[in-house]
Parts: structure tokens; C-alpha cells; sequence
């Protein structure tokens, strides 16, 4: 079965395609076109432009895509879209040209939750098997998944405001560093002593796995008007010293609520424990290291899929959409793209349903 996966959800326009021949899936393509600098100079992702670069760039990536796997798109057998969550108007470009191309080929549309395309990554990268834990830490989101089956997902629990790749991106602001925040502060931290400013990890001692990071922010911001206070201006010293207290509460806070997921999910005394990370601040060192030695302690396989299917990606998407395919199910041309679409819980309102 070979599959097109395209994805627009958010600030990365991209298609893919994939392959699954006596069960294993294959990437054989996977373009990706990002919109980092068409935003830059709003400091966020304008939903607008990205919507509409989107719509202008989406069907060269499904060319590119087809292109490098020296494929038509007679060779495919189906069509993956993401069709939520995200921002409504990138989603619709791709749902829009995923059922032109279904209509004009006659091939099943498959939608796919974005979610669901990160969550089962692992499957595709490292082979894992029902049922692992996964942490999806991004820019947009941070929750602990149990991943049960190809459709069954538990959520444990997540964050209850920000994300922590936004953290790191509103804390590279405060400190005049370049964006993407987290690379930039990883590499600033290197320099600093992550003990000398104290900085609180909020919801540490509650119980459970719920995470919250926007009292980091707040903190972070008082502590350097504090030392900006105090030197006449942010030092280059003070400056590595936040990054790196920062960073050092992120990670203690990943590392906690991590080791409480994993008592949870190692109480349903899987044969094979798994534990995967995923999202674009699973590139993190220092986080990836914590993650690491927590599961060899635990005895639990750790994985972090290669940083091109960590972040967004169509990949994901297309392996994501392969299931579905190959079980004869598809969606009609009446698909909707959904903004809001947790995994494991209602569906909320549809957008653009009907035809
Ligand atoms: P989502 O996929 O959830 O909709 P997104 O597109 O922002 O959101 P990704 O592309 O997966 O998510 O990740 C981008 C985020 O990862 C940014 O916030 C960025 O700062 C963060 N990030 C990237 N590299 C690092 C790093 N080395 N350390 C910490 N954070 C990082
Ligand atoms: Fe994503």
C-alpha cells in the first residue's frame, strides 16, 4: 500500500509519502516547507499568512513529495490529510486540496488527527508495540499519552496552560536571544550556573501528571528585571544564569511528572514497556538525557524518533492514514477540519463540513 500524507496545520507546509509492504511502512519521501521567517517579525505564527501560504505552497510539496519517490499519483492507493487540530484555515487548505485530489483520482481520503500522526511515530521509527507511553512536548502542546492501539489513545495528563517549547521561545525573547527560543537557550544555558537564581516548578508536588509552565514564565521575567535592576542592564553572566535556571526547572519538571506516567502506565504491565518522546523540544539535551536515564532505571525502552519526524511533518501523517486505508475505511469528500480534536475524549464542533 503506498499513501500521500499532507499536513498544514500549523507553521510547516508538507507531504510525504509512505509505504507499507508485509507490514512494515517505509518513508519514501518527506518534504517539508517551513514559514519561520514569513512570521518572524511578529514574534507568533499569524494564522492568516500561514493560512495562505498554505494554499500557495501545499500542492508543490505533493509534487516534490511524488517527485523524489519517482512515483505518480496512479501509483498511490490513498490520500492522508490532517484534518485537526490546528489553526482552521492552514487545516482547510489541506483538506480542501486532499479531496480535489481524491475527486479527480478517485483514491480514499483518509483524515488524520495530528495528534494521533505524532503519537504513532514510534511505530514507524523504532517499531514499537501496543501499549507504550508516549510525552509530546512541543511549541502547542505537552501531554502523556498511552498509546493503546492504532485509534486508542489514554491521556495521563498534560499541561494546564502553555507549552514548553513556548516557554523557551517567550524566555529567549526575555533574554534577547534569536528564535526558535529553545536552541537558542540550550546553548546560552551551557554557559550559565542553573543554581545561583532560584526559579519555582509549579504544580511539582500535586499529584498526578498535570504540568504547568506559565508561572515559569512570570518568574523568569521577574528574576531578570531583578538582576537587570541590580547591574544597570542584563550582564552576559546573568544572562546564561537564567537560561540555565530556566532550562534546569523545565527539565525537573518533565523528569517528575515523566517518572509518575510511568508508574501508571507500567501498572498495566505491558510485555515490552516503551517510552517515547516526540515534539520539537524533545530535541533538548539535557531534557532527552534526563528522559534517558530515568527509563533505563525503570527498565523501560526509550526512544526519540530522528528530529525530521519529531516535528511536524507529513510522514506522520501518510503512516498515521495507513491503517485506516488498509482496513477499507475512508472518509467521504464531506470530510470537516476540525480546530479542536482531542484524542481521547468528544469531538468538538466541526468547521467546514458539508460540501
Ligand atoms: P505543534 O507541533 O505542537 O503544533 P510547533 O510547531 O511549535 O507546535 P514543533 O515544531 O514540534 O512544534 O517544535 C517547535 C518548538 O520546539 C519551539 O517552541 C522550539 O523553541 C522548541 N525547541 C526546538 N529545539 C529545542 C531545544 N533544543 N530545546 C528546547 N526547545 C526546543
Ligand atoms: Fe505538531
Amino acid at each position: 500500500l503506498t499513501i500521500l500524507g499532507i499536513e498544514s496545520s500549523c507553521d510547516d507546509s508538507a507531504a510525504a509519502v509512505v509505504r507499507r509492504t508485509e507490514g512494515r511502512a517505509t518513508v519514501l519521501s518527506s518534504v517539508v516547507r517551513g514559514q519561520t521567517a514569513l512570521h518572524a517579525q511578529f514574534g507568533g505564527v499569524v494564522p492568516e499568512i500561514a493560512a495562505r501560504a498554505h494554499a500557495e505552497v501545499l500542492d508543490h510539496c505533493v509534487e516534490a513529495a511524488l517527485g523524489e519517490a519517482g512515483l505518480a499519483l496512479s501509483d498511490l492507493d490513498g490520500i492522508a490529510v490532517t484534518a485537526g487540530p490546528g489553526l482552521i484555515g492552514g487545516v482547510l487548505s489541506g483538506v480542501m486540496l486532499a479531496k480535489g485530489l481524491s475527486a479527480a483520482t478517485g483514491l480514499p481520503l483518509i483524515g488524520v488527527n495530528h495528534l494521533a500522526g505524532h503519537a504513532l511515530t514510534p511505530r514507524l521509527t523504532d517499531g514499537f508495540c501496543f501499549p507504550y507511553l508516549m510525552l509530546l512536548v512541543s511549541g502547542g502542546h505537552c501531554q502523556f499519552l498511552v498509546v493503546e492501539g492504532e485509534d486508542r489513545f489514554r491521556r495521563l495528563g498534560g499541561t494546564i496552560d502553555d507549552a514548553p517549547g513556548e516557554a523557551f521561545d517567550k524566555t529567549a525573547r526575555l533574554l534577547g536571544l534569536p528564535q526558535p527560543g529553545g536552541p537558542a537557550v540550550e546553548i546560552e544555558a551551557r554557559q550559565g550556573d542553573a543554581d545561583r537564581i532560584a526559579l519555582p516548578r509549579p504544580l511539582l508536588d500535586r499529584p498526578g501528571c498535570d504540568m504547568s509552565f506559565s508561572g515559569l514564565k512570570t518568574a523568569l521575567l521577574r528574576a531578570r528585571d531583578a538582576e537587570m535592576a541590580a547591574a544597570g542592564g542584563l550582564t552576559r553572566a546573568a544572562r546564561a544564569d537564567l537560561a540555565a535556571a530556566f532550562q534546569k526547572a523545565v527539565v525537573e519538571i518533565l523528569r517528575e511528572k515523566t517518572r509518575r506516567a510511568l508508574a501508571l502506565y507500567l501498572e498495566m504491565s505491558p510485555d515490552r514497556p516503551a517510552f517515547a518522546v516526540a515534539g520539537g523540544v524533545a530535541a533538548n539535551g539535557p531534557i532527552r538525557a534526563a528522559l534517558t536515564a530515568l527509563c533505563a532505571e525503570a527498565g523501560v525502552e526509550f526512544a526519540a524518533p530522528p528530529l525530521a519526524l519529531c516535528t511536524d511533518n507529513a510522514a506522520m501523517i501518510a503512516h498515521a492514514g495507513l491503517a485506516r486505508l488498509a482496513a477499507g475505511e475512508a472518509d467521504g469528500l464531506d470530510l470537516s477540519a476540525r480546530p479542536r480534536w482531542p484524542l481521547d475524549g468528544e469531538a468538538a464542533p466541526m468547521i467546514g463540513s458539508g460540501r
